[in-house]
Protein backbone atom coordinates (compact mmCIF):
# COMPACT_ATOMS: atom_id res chain seq x y z
CA UNK A 1 0.00 0.00 0.00
CA UNK A 2 2.65 2.71 1.21
CA UNK A 3 5.03 2.45 -1.87
CA UNK A 4 8.45 1.72 -0.78
CA UNK A 5 10.65 4.29 0.30
CA UNK A 6 13.38 4.97 -2.35
CA UNK A 7 16.80 3.62 -1.76
CA UNK A 8 19.59 5.91 -0.64
CA UNK A 9 23.04 6.04 -1.55
CA UNK A 10 25.49 6.28 1.26
CA UNK A 11 25.29 9.97 3.20
CA UNK A 12 27.25 9.75 6.32
CA UNK A 13 25.66 13.07 7.39
CA UNK A 14 22.52 10.87 8.07
CA UNK A 15 22.18 8.09 10.68
CA UNK A 16 21.39 4.04 9.26
CA UNK A 17 18.90 2.81 11.85
CA UNK A 18 19.92 -1.00 12.53
CA UNK A 19 18.25 -3.94 14.46
CA UNK A 20 18.07 -4.94 17.74
CA UNK A 21 19.29 -8.67 18.41
CA UNK A 22 19.85 -10.41 21.50
CA UNK A 23 19.38 -7.79 23.68
CA UNK A 24 21.70 -4.84 21.99
CA UNK A 25 21.24 -2.04 18.85
CA UNK A 26 22.90 -3.81 16.32
CA UNK A 27 24.65 -0.53 13.65
CA UNK A 28 24.40 -1.28 10.27
CA UNK A 29 27.11 -2.31 8.58
CA UNK A 30 25.78 -2.03 5.11
CA UNK A 31 25.07 0.94 2.86
CA UNK A 32 22.21 -0.36 1.53
CA UNK A 33 19.08 1.52 3.05
CA UNK A 34 15.71 2.89 2.28
CA UNK A 35 15.24 7.05 3.22
CA UNK A 36 13.04 7.73 6.39
CA UNK A 37 11.00 11.53 6.20
CA UNK A 38 9.76 13.60 8.12
CA UNK A 39 6.37 14.14 6.21
CA UNK A 40 5.81 17.52 7.67
CA UNK A 41 9.04 18.84 6.12
CA UNK A 42 10.05 16.62 3.32
CA UNK A 43 13.56 16.35 4.60
CA UNK A 44 15.29 12.94 4.56
CA UNK A 45 15.91 12.73 8.24
CA UNK A 46 17.43 8.85 8.08
CA UNK A 47 17.67 5.73 6.59
CA UNK A 48 16.99 2.28 7.40
CA UNK A 49 18.73 -0.69 7.01
CA UNK A 50 17.04 -3.23 4.80
CA UNK A 51 18.17 -6.93 6.07
CA UNK A 52 19.40 -10.03 4.23
CA UNK A 53 18.32 -13.65 5.23
CA UNK A 54 21.58 -13.61 7.48
CA UNK A 55 20.60 -10.29 9.34
CA UNK A 56 17.18 -12.50 9.96
CA UNK A 57 18.81 -15.91 11.04
CA UNK A 58 21.11 -13.93 13.30
CA UNK A 59 17.66 -13.00 15.08
CA UNK A 60 16.16 -16.17 14.80
CA UNK A 61 18.77 -17.71 16.13
CA UNK A 62 19.04 -15.46 19.42
CA UNK A 63 15.31 -16.07 19.57
CA UNK A 64 15.39 -19.93 19.45
CA UNK A 65 18.71 -19.68 21.92
CA UNK A 66 16.26 -17.52 24.27
CA UNK A 67 13.43 -20.16 24.15
CA UNK A 68 13.90 -22.62 26.53
CA UNK A 69 15.01 -20.73 29.71
CA UNK A 70 11.96 -18.08 28.65
CA UNK A 71 9.64 -20.70 28.17
CA UNK A 72 10.15 -22.33 31.42
CA UNK A 73 10.11 -18.96 33.52
CA UNK A 74 6.49 -19.10 35.10
CA UNK A 75 4.17 -17.02 33.93
CA UNK A 76 4.13 -14.51 36.74
CA UNK A 77 7.83 -13.72 36.66
CA UNK A 78 6.97 -13.23 33.15
CA UNK A 79 4.22 -10.97 33.84
CA UNK A 80 6.51 -9.46 36.35
CA UNK A 81 8.79 -8.12 33.56
CA UNK A 82 5.06 -7.44 31.82
CA UNK A 83 4.48 -4.84 34.82
CA UNK A 84 8.48 -3.27 34.32
CA UNK A 85 7.88 -2.45 30.80
CA UNK A 86 4.57 -1.25 31.27
CA UNK A 87 5.49 1.30 33.81
CA UNK A 88 8.38 1.92 31.49
CA UNK A 89 5.98 2.40 28.16
CA UNK A 90 3.72 4.78 30.41
CA UNK A 91 6.84 6.91 31.33
CA UNK A 92 7.80 6.50 27.41
CA UNK A 93 4.48 8.04 26.45
CA UNK A 94 5.64 11.32 25.05
CA UNK A 95 8.72 10.38 23.35
CA UNK A 96 7.51 7.94 21.63
CA UNK A 97 4.62 9.82 20.48
CA UNK A 98 7.19 12.61 19.13
CA UNK A 99 9.00 9.81 17.20
CA UNK A 100 5.48 8.87 15.81
CA UNK A 101 4.81 12.38 14.91
CA UNK A 102 8.56 13.09 13.16
CA UNK A 103 8.23 9.75 11.41
CA UNK A 104 4.95 9.13 10.01
CA UNK A 105 2.97 12.84 10.46
CA UNK A 106 -0.34 11.96 12.93
CA UNK A 107 -0.76 15.17 15.19
CA UNK A 108 1.11 14.87 18.73
CA UNK A 109 -2.36 14.17 20.03
CA UNK A 110 -3.37 11.29 18.04
CA UNK A 111 0.19 9.39 18.32
CA UNK A 112 -0.04 9.90 22.54
CA UNK A 113 -3.31 7.98 21.24
CA UNK A 114 -2.28 5.55 19.80
CA UNK A 115 1.00 4.88 22.70
CA UNK A 116 -2.20 4.55 24.85
CA UNK A 117 -3.84 1.81 22.65
CA UNK A 118 -0.46 0.13 23.06
CA UNK A 119 -0.45 0.07 26.82
CA UNK A 120 -3.82 -1.66 27.17
CA UNK A 121 -2.10 -4.35 24.96
CA UNK A 122 0.55 -4.51 27.47
CA UNK A 123 -1.62 -4.46 30.67
CA UNK A 124 -3.71 -7.35 29.22
CA UNK A 125 -0.28 -9.39 28.56
CA UNK A 126 0.04 -8.70 32.67
CA UNK A 127 -2.40 -11.02 33.37
CA UNK A 128 -0.73 -13.87 31.30
CA UNK A 129 -1.14 -16.48 34.36
CA UNK A 130 -4.90 -16.30 34.61
CA UNK A 131 -4.99 -16.86 30.91
CA UNK A 132 -3.18 -19.48 30.31
CA UNK A 133 -4.26 -21.47 33.88
CA UNK A 134 -5.82 -24.27 31.42
CA UNK A 135 -8.63 -26.65 31.90
CA UNK A 136 -9.21 -29.57 34.43
CA UNK A 137 -11.46 -32.51 34.76
CA UNK A 138 -11.36 -34.28 37.57
CA UNK A 139 -11.98 -38.51 37.95
CA UNK A 140 -13.00 -38.34 33.85
CA UNK A 141 -12.85 -41.62 34.62
CA UNK A 142 -12.37 -44.07 37.35
CA UNK A 143 -8.33 -43.30 38.92
CA UNK A 144 -7.81 -40.99 35.51
CA UNK A 145 -7.70 -36.94 35.37
CA UNK A 146 -7.72 -35.13 32.17
CA UNK A 147 -6.67 -31.24 31.87
CA UNK A 148 -5.66 -28.98 28.98
CA UNK A 149 -2.83 -26.59 28.94
CA UNK A 150 -1.26 -24.05 26.56
CA UNK A 151 2.45 -24.29 25.49
CA UNK A 152 3.95 -21.30 23.84
CA UNK A 153 4.92 -22.17 20.21
CA UNK A 154 8.19 -20.96 20.06
CA UNK A 155 10.24 -18.40 18.01
CA UNK A 156 7.05 -16.32 16.80
CA UNK A 157 7.14 -13.11 14.50
CA UNK A 158 5.45 -10.22 13.65
CA UNK A 159 5.37 -7.79 10.52
CA UNK A 160 3.88 -4.46 10.57
CA UNK A 161 2.34 -1.68 8.70
CA UNK A 162 3.33 2.31 8.81
CA UNK A 163 0.60 3.72 10.08
CA UNK A 164 0.53 2.37 13.97
CA UNK A 165 4.57 1.89 14.49
CA UNK A 166 3.53 1.25 18.16
CA UNK A 167 0.61 0.22 18.32
CA UNK A 168 0.36 -2.55 15.68
CA UNK A 169 3.59 -4.13 17.04
CA UNK A 170 1.92 -3.84 20.65
CA UNK A 171 -1.50 -6.05 19.60
CA UNK A 172 1.53 -8.94 19.02
CA UNK A 173 4.38 -9.27 20.79
CA UNK A 174 3.23 -8.71 24.71
CA UNK A 175 0.99 -11.69 24.42
CA UNK A 176 3.29 -13.57 22.75
CA UNK A 177 5.90 -12.82 24.79
CA UNK A 178 3.53 -13.40 27.86
CA UNK A 179 2.87 -16.62 27.16
CA UNK A 180 6.19 -18.03 26.60
CA UNK A 181 7.55 -16.99 23.27
CA UNK A 182 10.17 -15.18 21.42
CA UNK A 183 9.67 -12.49 19.38
CA UNK A 184 10.71 -11.00 15.94
CA UNK A 185 9.04 -7.59 14.84
CA UNK A 186 9.47 -6.52 11.27
CA UNK A 187 8.31 -3.27 11.44
CA UNK A 188 7.67 -0.92 9.06
CA UNK A 189 10.47 1.06 6.96
CA UNK A 190 8.31 3.95 6.81
CA UNK A 191 8.87 4.85 10.45
CA UNK A 192 11.11 2.51 11.91
CA UNK A 193 12.72 4.20 15.37
CA UNK A 194 9.67 3.05 18.08
CA UNK A 195 10.85 -0.09 17.13
CA UNK A 196 14.49 0.61 18.48
CA UNK A 197 13.27 2.18 21.61
CA UNK A 198 10.40 -0.07 22.52
CA UNK A 199 13.20 -2.82 22.36
CA UNK A 200 14.99 -0.62 24.48
CA UNK A 201 12.65 -0.65 27.22
CA UNK A 202 12.00 -4.44 27.00
CA UNK A 203 15.26 -4.80 27.83
CA UNK A 204 15.91 -2.33 30.81
CA UNK A 205 12.42 -3.73 31.87
CA UNK A 206 14.35 -7.41 32.58
CA UNK A 207 13.34 -9.42 29.58
CA UNK A 208 16.30 -11.75 29.05
CA UNK A 209 18.18 -11.46 25.78
CA UNK A 210 17.17 -13.01 22.60
CA UNK A 211 13.43 -12.41 23.82
CA UNK A 212 12.28 -9.31 21.81
CA UNK A 213 14.00 -8.67 18.80
CA UNK A 214 14.04 -6.39 15.88
CA UNK A 215 14.85 -7.08 12.47
CA UNK A 216 15.01 -3.45 10.01
CA UNK A 217 13.65 -3.84 5.87
CA UNK A 218 11.25 -4.61 3.11
CA UNK A 219 9.76 -7.84 1.82
CA UNK A 220 13.31 -9.88 1.40
CA UNK A 221 13.48 -9.62 5.56
CA UNK A 222 9.59 -10.55 5.58
CA UNK A 223 10.17 -13.50 3.20
CA UNK A 224 13.37 -14.39 4.86
CA UNK A 225 11.31 -15.03 8.22
CA UNK A 226 8.32 -16.90 5.92
CA UNK A 227 10.81 -19.51 4.60
CA UNK A 228 12.75 -19.71 7.95
CA UNK A 229 12.59 -23.24 9.75
CA UNK A 230 12.88 -22.59 12.70
CA UNK A 231 9.96 -19.60 12.37
CA UNK A 232 6.12 -21.18 13.99
CA UNK A 233 3.94 -18.72 13.33
CA UNK A 234 3.83 -14.91 12.03
CA UNK A 235 1.39 -12.06 12.32
CA UNK A 236 0.86 -9.63 9.97
CA UNK A 237 -1.25 -6.15 9.51
CA UNK A 238 -1.12 -4.50 6.33
CA UNK A 239 -2.22 -4.02 3.14
CA UNK A 240 -4.65 -6.93 1.69
CA UNK A 241 -2.39 -8.19 -1.37
CA UNK A 242 0.80 -8.03 0.58
CA UNK A 243 -1.65 -10.06 3.55
CA UNK A 244 -3.09 -12.66 0.83
CA UNK A 245 0.10 -13.52 -0.34
CA UNK A 246 1.94 -13.51 3.48
CA UNK A 247 -1.16 -15.89 4.76
CA UNK A 248 -0.19 -18.35 1.28
CA UNK A 249 3.66 -18.42 1.65
CA UNK A 250 3.31 -19.01 5.43
CA UNK A 251 1.01 -21.59 5.20
CA UNK A 252 2.27 -23.35 2.61
CA UNK A 253 5.84 -23.63 4.56
CA UNK A 254 3.36 -25.12 7.47
CA UNK A 255 3.30 -22.27 9.70
CA UNK A 256 0.79 -20.78 11.65
CA UNK A 257 -0.46 -17.40 9.99
CA UNK A 258 -2.86 -14.32 10.79
CA UNK A 259 -2.90 -11.59 8.22
CA UNK A 260 -4.86 -8.53 8.70
CA UNK A 261 -5.33 -6.50 5.80
CA UNK A 262 -7.14 -3.31 4.18
CA UNK A 263 -10.53 -1.93 4.97
CA UNK A 264 -13.24 -0.09 3.23
CA UNK A 265 -15.05 1.38 6.30
CA UNK A 266 -18.82 2.17 6.02
CA UNK A 267 -20.90 4.64 8.35
CA UNK A 268 -24.37 4.89 7.80
CA UNK A 269 -25.89 8.00 9.11
CA UNK A 270 -30.12 6.87 9.43
CA UNK A 271 -32.94 9.69 9.05
CA UNK A 272 -33.71 9.46 12.95
CA UNK A 273 -29.89 9.98 13.91
CA UNK A 274 -28.34 12.99 16.29
CA UNK A 275 -27.01 14.59 12.58
CA UNK A 276 -24.72 16.78 14.41
CA UNK A 277 -22.88 13.87 16.08
CA UNK A 278 -22.69 11.95 13.07
CA UNK A 279 -21.41 14.75 11.28
CA UNK A 280 -18.68 15.15 14.41
CA UNK A 281 -17.84 11.24 13.79
CA UNK A 282 -17.65 11.16 10.51
CA UNK A 283 -15.55 14.45 10.34
CA UNK A 284 -12.77 12.83 12.90
CA UNK A 285 -13.17 9.37 11.69
CA UNK A 286 -12.45 10.39 7.88
CA UNK A 287 -10.03 13.08 8.10
CA UNK A 288 -7.84 11.84 11.44
CA UNK A 289 -4.07 10.88 10.85
CA UNK A 290 -5.13 11.83 7.34
CA UNK A 291 -7.71 9.02 6.62
CA UNK A 292 -4.46 6.55 7.18
CA UNK A 293 -6.04 4.13 10.06
CA UNK A 294 -7.06 0.80 8.83
CA UNK A 295 -10.58 1.60 11.05
CA UNK A 296 -11.00 5.27 9.24
CA UNK A 297 -14.14 5.60 7.48
CA UNK A 298 -14.17 6.00 4.13
CA UNK A 299 -17.70 5.84 2.82
CA UNK A 300 -20.59 7.74 4.11
CA UNK A 301 -24.07 5.52 3.64
CA UNK A 302 -26.35 8.81 4.08
CA UNK A 303 -29.79 7.22 4.12
CA UNK A 304 -33.24 8.79 2.88
CA UNK A 305 -33.33 12.51 3.61
CA UNK A 306 -30.34 12.68 6.33
CA UNK A 307 -28.06 13.25 2.70
CA UNK A 308 -29.53 16.46 2.01
CA UNK A 309 -28.79 17.48 5.95
CA UNK A 310 -25.87 15.88 6.34
CA UNK A 311 -23.57 16.75 2.94
CA UNK A 312 -23.70 20.55 3.62
CA UNK A 313 -22.76 20.26 7.22
CA UNK A 314 -19.58 17.77 5.75
CA UNK A 315 -18.70 20.35 3.02
CA UNK A 316 -18.17 23.41 5.11
CA UNK A 317 -16.13 21.15 8.38
CA UNK A 318 -13.83 19.71 5.48
CA UNK A 319 -13.09 23.29 3.93
CA UNK A 320 -12.40 23.88 7.44
CA UNK A 321 -10.12 21.58 8.86
CA UNK A 322 -6.98 22.61 10.43
CA UNK A 323 -4.22 20.75 8.54
CA UNK A 324 -0.65 21.60 9.43
CA UNK A 325 2.40 19.78 11.29
CA UNK A 326 1.57 17.26 13.86
CA UNK A 327 3.63 19.00 16.54
CA UNK A 328 1.31 21.86 15.94
CA UNK A 329 -0.98 21.69 18.91
CA UNK A 330 -3.71 23.73 16.54
CA UNK A 331 -3.33 21.11 13.68
CA UNK A 332 -6.17 18.31 13.27
CA UNK A 333 -4.81 16.59 10.18
CA UNK A 334 -1.42 16.51 9.90
CA UNK A 335 0.22 15.51 6.46
CA UNK A 336 0.60 11.95 4.07
CA UNK A 337 3.10 9.61 5.23
CA UNK A 338 5.39 9.71 1.59
CA UNK A 339 5.43 11.34 -1.42
CA UNK A 340 4.49 8.29 -3.38
CA UNK A 341 1.07 7.53 -1.14
CA UNK A 342 0.20 11.60 -1.70
CA UNK A 343 0.94 10.66 -5.45
CA UNK A 344 -1.42 7.78 -5.05
CA UNK A 345 -4.43 9.38 -3.15
CA UNK A 346 -4.10 11.91 -5.80
CA UNK A 347 -4.53 9.99 -8.66
CA UNK A 348 -7.54 8.35 -7.19
CA UNK A 349 -9.27 11.81 -6.39
CA UNK A 350 -8.07 12.06 -10.30
CA UNK A 351 -9.97 8.83 -10.97
CA UNK A 352 -13.64 9.55 -8.92
CA UNK A 353 -13.70 12.90 -10.91
CA UNK A 354 -13.12 11.27 -14.28
CA UNK A 355 -15.61 8.23 -12.97
CA UNK A 356 -18.63 11.17 -12.79
CA UNK A 357 -18.52 11.61 -8.69
CA UNK A 358 -19.31 15.11 -7.17
CA UNK A 359 -15.99 16.41 -5.90
CA UNK A 360 -17.51 18.99 -3.30
CA UNK A 361 -14.07 19.71 -1.75
CA UNK A 362 -10.70 19.37 -3.18
CA UNK A 363 -7.70 18.68 -1.44
CA UNK A 364 -5.35 18.29 -4.08
CA UNK A 365 -2.31 20.78 -4.36
CA UNK A 366 -2.90 22.25 -0.72
CA UNK A 367 -0.16 23.38 1.33
CA UNK A 368 -0.61 24.94 4.57
CA UNK A 369 1.68 27.71 4.32
CA UNK A 370 2.22 27.82 0.28
CA UNK A 371 5.44 26.65 -0.03
CA UNK A 372 4.57 23.13 -0.78
CA UNK A 373 7.04 21.79 2.20
CA UNK A 374 5.87 18.43 3.29
CA UNK A 375 3.72 15.99 2.19
CA UNK A 376 0.45 17.61 2.64
CA UNK A 377 -3.27 17.54 0.91
CA UNK A 378 -6.23 18.81 1.94
CA UNK A 379 -9.37 16.72 2.73
CA UNK A 380 -11.45 15.53 -0.06
CA UNK A 381 -15.51 15.31 0.02
CA UNK A 382 -16.94 12.97 -2.58
CA UNK A 383 -21.09 13.45 -3.34
CA UNK A 384 -23.00 10.70 -5.52
CA UNK A 385 -20.35 8.32 -5.41
CA UNK A 386 -21.71 4.48 -6.72
CA UNK A 387 -20.45 1.27 -5.96
CA UNK A 388 -18.96 0.90 -9.94
CA UNK A 389 -16.71 3.80 -9.21
CA UNK A 390 -12.94 2.93 -7.78
CA UNK A 391 -13.13 5.46 -5.15
CA UNK A 392 -15.81 2.94 -3.86
CA UNK A 393 -13.83 -0.76 -4.66
CA UNK A 394 -10.65 0.41 -3.54
CA UNK A 395 -9.37 1.17 -0.19
CA UNK A 396 -7.60 5.20 -0.98
CA UNK A 397 -6.07 5.02 2.58
CA UNK A 398 -5.77 8.98 2.48
CA UNK A 399 -8.38 12.30 3.52
CA UNK A 400 -10.72 11.20 1.29
CA UNK A 401 -14.76 10.92 2.18
CA UNK A 402 -17.31 8.93 -0.40
CA UNK A 403 -20.95 9.43 0.07
CA UNK A 404 -23.22 7.39 -1.22
CA UNK A 405 -27.37 8.18 -1.05
CA UNK A 406 -29.38 5.04 -0.48
CA UNK A 407 -33.29 4.52 0.48
CA UNK A 408 -33.20 2.67 3.16
CA UNK A 409 -31.58 0.90 6.17
CA UNK A 410 -31.84 -2.74 4.19
CA UNK A 411 -30.15 -1.16 0.97
CA UNK A 412 -27.26 0.26 3.50
CA UNK A 413 -26.76 -3.45 4.83
CA UNK A 414 -27.11 -4.99 1.29
CA UNK A 415 -24.21 -2.46 0.02
CA UNK A 416 -21.71 -2.79 2.83
CA UNK A 417 -22.23 -6.74 2.70
CA UNK A 418 -21.40 -6.93 -1.27
CA UNK A 419 -18.07 -4.66 -0.37
CA UNK A 420 -15.01 -7.75 -0.35
CA UNK A 421 -13.38 -5.53 2.93
CA UNK A 422 -15.27 -6.54 6.14
CA UNK A 423 -12.92 -4.61 8.73
CA UNK A 424 -15.42 -2.18 10.80
CA UNK A 425 -18.30 -0.16 10.25
CA UNK A 426 -20.64 1.94 12.48
CA UNK A 427 -24.17 3.08 12.61
CA UNK A 428 -26.01 6.21 13.77
CA UNK A 429 -29.53 6.04 14.48
CA UNK A 430 -31.51 6.10 17.96
CA UNK A 431 -33.41 3.17 17.48
CA UNK A 432 -33.04 0.18 19.32
CA UNK A 433 -34.13 -2.15 16.38
CA UNK A 434 -32.40 -0.62 13.80
CA UNK A 435 -29.35 -0.97 15.80
CA UNK A 436 -30.28 -4.51 16.61
CA UNK A 437 -30.57 -5.32 13.08
CA UNK A 438 -27.60 -3.96 12.02
CA UNK A 439 -25.73 -5.49 14.68
CA UNK A 440 -26.60 -9.13 13.69
CA UNK A 441 -26.92 -8.76 9.97
CA UNK A 442 -23.85 -7.09 9.16
CA UNK A 443 -20.65 -8.82 7.28
CA UNK A 444 -18.14 -6.71 9.01
CA UNK A 445 -15.71 -8.09 11.95
CA UNK A 446 -16.04 -4.87 14.02
CA UNK A 447 -19.40 -2.82 14.43
CA UNK A 448 -19.94 0.74 15.93
CA UNK A 449 -23.21 1.67 16.68
CA UNK A 450 -23.02 5.87 17.53
CA UNK A 451 -19.26 5.08 17.88
CA UNK A 452 -17.42 6.09 14.69
CA UNK A 453 -14.02 4.20 14.99
CA UNK A 454 -15.30 0.96 16.62
CA UNK A 455 -11.61 -0.61 17.45
CA UNK A 456 -12.27 -3.49 20.28
CA UNK A 457 -10.31 -3.58 23.87
CA UNK A 458 -7.65 -4.94 24.76
CA UNK A 459 -9.52 -8.38 26.12
CA UNK A 460 -12.53 -8.33 23.28
CA UNK A 461 -9.74 -9.14 20.48
CA UNK A 462 -9.67 -6.95 16.70
CA UNK A 463 -10.49 -8.25 13.55
CA UNK A 464 -11.87 -7.68 10.14
CA UNK A 465 -14.35 -10.39 8.24
CA UNK A 466 -14.21 -11.16 4.10
CA UNK A 467 -10.51 -9.80 2.56
CA UNK A 468 -9.79 -8.02 5.80
CA UNK A 469 -8.51 -11.01 7.49
CA UNK A 470 -6.74 -14.08 6.32
CA UNK A 471 -6.44 -16.32 8.96
CA UNK A 472 -9.08 -17.87 11.75
CA UNK A 473 -8.05 -16.06 14.94
CA UNK A 474 -8.10 -11.88 15.72
CA UNK A 475 -5.26 -10.35 17.07
CA UNK A 476 -5.00 -9.66 20.46
CA UNK A 477 -6.93 -10.47 23.62
CA UNK A 478 -8.22 -14.27 23.77
CA UNK A 479 -7.92 -14.76 20.56
CA UNK A 480 -3.72 -13.65 20.38
CA UNK A 481 -3.52 -16.11 23.43
CA UNK A 482 -4.66 -19.06 21.37
CA UNK A 483 -2.91 -18.04 18.14
CA UNK A 484 0.55 -17.92 20.18
CA UNK A 485 0.18 -21.23 22.06
CA UNK A 486 -0.89 -24.99 20.99
CA UNK A 487 -3.65 -26.83 23.32
CA UNK A 488 -2.11 -30.30 24.81
CA UNK A 489 -4.14 -32.47 26.92
CA UNK A 490 -2.98 -34.76 29.46
CA UNK A 491 -4.36 -37.99 30.81
CA UNK A 492 -3.34 -39.33 33.76
CA UNK A 493 -3.80 -42.28 36.65
CA UNK A 494 -1.28 -44.11 38.97
CA UNK A 495 -0.66 -47.84 38.70
CA UNK A 496 -2.77 -48.66 42.25
CA UNK A 497 -5.39 -47.34 40.26
CA UNK A 498 -4.54 -49.74 37.06
CA UNK A 499 -6.44 -53.33 36.40
CA UNK A 500 -3.70 -56.28 35.14
CA UNK A 501 -4.29 -57.13 31.68
CA UNK A 502 -4.29 -55.57 28.02
CA UNK A 503 -7.71 -53.69 26.86
CA UNK A 504 -8.30 -53.71 23.51
CA UNK A 505 -11.65 -51.91 23.03
CA UNK A 506 -11.56 -48.09 23.04
CA UNK A 507 -11.28 -46.41 26.00
CA UNK A 508 -14.82 -44.99 27.57
CA UNK A 509 -15.32 -43.69 30.74
CA UNK A 510 -15.53 -46.20 33.84
P1 LIG B 1 1.98 -2.71 3.38
O1 LIG B 1 1.16 -3.92 3.08
O2 LIG B 1 2.60 -1.98 2.26
O3 LIG B 1 3.20 -3.09 4.37
C1 LIG B 1 2.98 -3.77 5.58
C2 LIG B 1 4.24 -4.52 5.96
O4 LIG B 1 4.51 -5.50 4.97
C3 LIG B 1 5.48 -3.65 6.06
O5 LIG B 1 6.26 -4.10 7.13
C4 LIG B 1 6.17 -3.88 4.72
O6 LIG B 1 7.57 -3.70 4.81
C5 LIG B 1 5.82 -5.32 4.40
N1 LIG B 1 5.67 -5.57 2.97
C6 LIG B 1 5.30 -4.70 2.00
N2 LIG B 1 5.24 -5.31 0.81
C7 LIG B 1 5.59 -6.59 1.01
C8 LIG B 1 5.70 -7.72 0.16
N3 LIG B 1 5.47 -7.65 -1.14
N4 LIG B 1 6.06 -8.90 0.71
C9 LIG B 1 6.31 -9.01 2.02
N5 LIG B 1 6.22 -7.96 2.88
C10 LIG B 1 5.86 -6.76 2.39
O7 LIG B 1 1.05 -1.75 4.27
P2 LIG B 1 1.36 -0.25 4.77
O8 LIG B 1 1.26 0.68 3.61
O9 LIG B 1 2.55 -0.21 5.61
O10 LIG B 1 0.09 -0.02 5.73
C11 LIG B 1 -1.17 0.36 5.27
C12 LIG B 1 -2.09 -0.82 5.05
O11 LIG B 1 -2.20 -1.57 6.26
C13 LIG B 1 -3.50 -0.42 4.70
O12 LIG B 1 -3.98 -1.28 3.70
C14 LIG B 1 -4.27 -0.59 5.99
O13 LIG B 1 -5.66 -0.83 5.83
C15 LIG B 1 -3.59 -1.80 6.53
N6 LIG B 1 -3.79 -1.92 7.96
C16 LIG B 1 -4.65 -2.89 8.38
C17 LIG B 1 -4.91 -3.01 9.72
C18 LIG B 1 -5.86 -4.06 10.21
O14 LIG B 1 -5.92 -4.28 11.40
N7 LIG B 1 -6.60 -4.75 9.35
C19 LIG B 1 -4.29 -2.17 10.64
C20 LIG B 1 -3.40 -1.20 10.19
C21 LIG B 1 -3.16 -1.08 8.83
Amino acid sequence: MNTANDVSGLNPEIETIGNYVNGVRIPATSDDGLNVYNPATGETTSRVVRSTPQDVDAAVQAAKSAFPGWSETPPLKRARSMTAFLGLLQGNKDRLAEVITAEHGKVFSDARGEVDRAIESVEFACGIPQLLKGDFSDQASTGIDNWTLRQPLGVVAGVTPFNFPVMVPAWMFPVAIACGNCFILKPSPTDPTPSLIVADLMTEAGFPPGVFNVVQGDKVAVNALLDHPDVAALSFVGSTPVANAIYERGAAKGKRVQALGGAKNHLVVMPDADLDKAVDGLIGAAYGSAGERCMAISVAVLVGDAADKVIPQLESRARGLCIGSGMDPQSEMGPIVTESARRRISGCIDDGVEEGAELLVDGRGFSPDDTNRGFFLGASLFDHVTPEMRIYREEIFGPVLSCVRVDTLDDAIELINAHEYGNGVSCYTRSGEVARTFGRQIQVGMVGINVPIPVPMAWHGFGGWKRSLFGDMHAYGEEGVRFYTKQKSIMQRWPEDMKAGAEFVMPVAS
